[in-house]
This record gives structure tokens, sequence and C-alpha cells, in this order.
């Protein structure tokens, strides 16, 4: 614990959403132990067969802790072993000094939870102090634009997310957020522009879940047909190819504006969250989809997420080749813990370890944090041990490297030295 994290990608809610409770967002359904579950051990409970009506009763407010434990319990058996369940563990032994999730244990910690001292403000300052993490990205799913910044003295910090902005638009939402209802392809571009010349100096990235929503094939479109897809769009009559079409033109509008404000950009990439709903075949292809856009684009930054498992060996080809191209572990290490360390090891072993990004939790329950640094840190540590061992990489080497993946790499990167600088200033970000 004496090296800082540099946590690269959150989904925190803001800590006054969470000061409201359940109810407050979709991702707070509840308020006890069982929160812990909810992103994203409910899937593996799912996957190993808990009904769908038990689960709900899991995440209900309403039921006593001890009643949903009873639930759980037949299922938390099935699946206790994966890595989501191994940072729930790791969790519940760190911050409420329990050795792991009994039906005594989870009255306890759902008793300590909802205790005021324990939710009251502060909470993620401390919850970042539990893991060690010196400061923490999120990519809020609050809002469109997503700005949290400021909360916990400026420790948690904005991604300013493109999806609404690129390949899901929605003409009802930005209204919304940003006053503005774009009536051509111009306007939108326009609102765009807007949007980065606003919020660039607050956020530390661009962020974007593509990858749920399509292929990563950012091909170069034509504008007259992209300002008739728009056409289409704004009239409620745009179908998927005028949709790819659109979101491939301004997809890359905001590469270029990412660049123009030293903004670096990170993909969703590989395996989707939730479960029962996810076509292999797209993700296969990230890689390689993404190859001409970092072509056409070397002044921008990529940042290539949760090691695109689970098809990492490209994503060490990509960074490998591509000076524009880093990749993050973030999510990786609970994904699959194995091959987060056998990734580490290779990727070390073929690519300048600056190009490497070692943590970020992917939570939006700032508890689960904690763990999830735990299984980072052991697993970074696992993979500079084996390279030490097996005498690919010098001692000394290693702990330099060791530093460079646990928080260096991110701080160059992202630029948080000049962003601490320019808080309260007029300076944008880059
Ligand atoms: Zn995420």
């Amino acid at each position: 614990m004496d090296t800082a994290l540099v946590d690269t990608h959150e989904h925190l809610l803001r800590e006054s959403t969470r000061h409201r409770g359940p109810g407050a967002h979709d991702l707070l359904p509840c308020d006890d132990a069982a929160l812990l579950l909810h992103h994203y051990g409910q899937d593996d409970l799912a996957v190993c067969g808990m009904p769908a009506l038990a689960r709900g009763l899991l995440f209900d407010p309403e039921p006593a802790p001890d009643v949903k434990w009873r639930v759980l319990q037949p299922y938390w058996d099935r699946c206790r072993n994966t890595g989501y369940m191994r940072a729930v563990r790791h969790t519940v032994e760190t911050l409420f000094d329990e050795p792991d999730l009994d039906l005594p244990a989870f009255v306890r910690i759902s008793e300590r939870m909802r205790d005021p001292g324990y939710t009251g403000t502060g909470l993620y300052g401390r919850l970042l102090d539990a893991a060690g993490v010196e400061s923490c990205q999120v990519h809020s799913l609050e809002t469109l634009l997503c700005l949290t910044g400021g909360e916990d003295g400026g420790r948690i910090l904005p991604d300013l997310a493109v999806g609404a902005l690129t390949v899901s638009i929605d003409l009802d939402q930005l209204e919304r957020e940003t006053g503005g209802r774009p009536a051509s392809l111009g306007e939108m571009e326009a609102l765009v522009d807007g949007c980065f010349a606003g919020y660039a100096r607050h956020a530390v990235a661009v962020k974007s879940l593509a990858g749920y929503e399509r292929r990563l094939d950012f091909d170069a479109a034509d504008p007259a047909a992209a300002a008739r897809a728009f056409t289409a769009l704004a009239a409620g009559a745009a179908g998927e190819a005028d949709r790819h079409l659109l979101g491939n033109h301004l997809m890359r509008h905001c590469l270029a504006r990412a660049a123009e404000h030293g903004l670096p950009v990170k993909l969703h990439c590989g395996l989707l969250a939730g479960h029962a709903h996810m076509s292999l075949e797209r993700l296969r292809s990230n890689a390689a989809d993404l190859c001409p856009t970092l072509v056409d684009f070397p002044e921008t930054t990529f940042v290539l997420m949760h090691m695109g498992w689970p098809y990492q060996d490209e994503y060490i080809a990509l960074a490998k080749h591509f000076p524009n191209v880093y990749v993050d572990l973030c999510w990786a290490w609970i994904v699959n813990p194995a091959a987060a360390v056998r990734f580490t090891r290779e990727f070390l072993s073929a690519v300048p370890a600056s190009k490497l990004l070692g943590f970020g939790g992917d939570y939006s329950t700032a508890e689960c944090i904690t763990g999830h640094a735990h299984i980072a840190r052991r697993g970074i540590a696992q993979a500079l041990f084996e390279l030490v061992e097996g005498g690919w990489t010098p001692l000394d080497d290693a702990l330099t490297i060791i530093g460079m993946v646990m928080g260096g790499n991110a701080r160059r990167i992202f630029r948080l030295a000049d962003r601490e600088r320019d808080q309260g200033g007029a300076a944008e970000l880059g």
C-alpha cells in the first residue's frame, strides 16, 4: 500500500446523489451490503443461475439483510471464486474487518453502511484513502456530459463523455442538458464544439462507450451523406445505416477536437458489462476496426480500455506499433485476474512501459474500489516478480516500472500536474 494508485476509470455517482439514498439513481437501488454486489457481482449471480426475481429481492431496499442473505447464499457459494466476487471479499475485509461474507457479516456490514456516521460527508475521500488511490477519473452515468468535478478536493476528475454527441444521439437529452436542439449537422457540430469549449478545461479525458453500440470502424463519412443522415435522425426516421454514418462523422469530429484540447480519448474495448446480450463477433473486431482511425488521427491520444479482453494480445500489438495508443487495465483485474497478470507480463516484455495504465475500478459503488485495488496491486506485483524471477527484468527496473504503471504514466498522459496548476485559473487544459 506504499505506492499510491492513480485510478483512471470509475462510474461513481456524485457523492451528493449517494447521500440522497436508495432510488436516487438506478445504480443506487439499496443501501445495505447488497449494494457491494450490484456492480458487477450481480452479473456473476445471474450467470450462475440466480433467478431475476431473487436478484430483484436482493437489490430491493426493503427486505431485511438476513432475509437477503438467505436468498443470496446458495448463489454466492457458486460464484465466490470469481474476480468480481474476490473484489467484494477483499472490500469487506479491508473496510469492515469481516474475513468473508456470511449471515452475521452481511447483517453487520448492512448496519454499518446505514449508519449516518458512515455515510456522512467525505465518504468518497475516506474510501479512496482506504484504497490507496490518490485521484480517480469518473465517467459519470448521471448526466450526458458527465461533469462531477470539484467533489472531494479535486480528487475526483471528470471525463467528457461523448456518446450523446456521436453514436447515441438523443436530441431531447441534449436539449435538456445543453439548452440546444440542433436542427442540422452544422448545428450539431457547433453544439459539439461548444461542449468542448465549455467542458474541456474541467475534463481529464474524452470517454466513449461506442463499443456497446456498434463496431469501432470510424471511417471518414461523406459530409453531404452525414448531413442527410442527421436530417433523418432529427425527423425520427434514421435507420441503422444513418446512425452508423452519422456516428462515424461525429466521432471523427470529436477525435479532432480532443486533440486540439489535449484530451486523451478513452475507448471501451472488449467485453461488455451485463449478461446475456453480447455479440462476441463484433468485439473480436474492435482492435482491427480501430487501425484506420489510429492512422488518421496521429495527434489524438487513444487509451484502449480493459485490455480488450478476451482479445488482449491484439492490444499489445496496437500499443507496440502506434505511438498514439495506450492500454488501460481498468476493470481487467476483476474480469479475469489471471489473464491480467499474464497480459501485464507480456505487455512489459514487448511494449514501452510508459504505455500501460495500471488501474481503474470501473465501479458506481465507491466501496468496491478498495477490493479491486487490492487485486490490482497483487497482480502488478506478481507480473513484475515473474519478469524478475525469469531473468527478463532487473529488480531495479521492475521497481521503476511499478511506479510508472501504478501512477506515473497516468499522471503524465492525463497531465494531472498541469491540471492542478490550472485549477481556478483561466488556462485551458491543453
Ligand atoms: Zn466503465
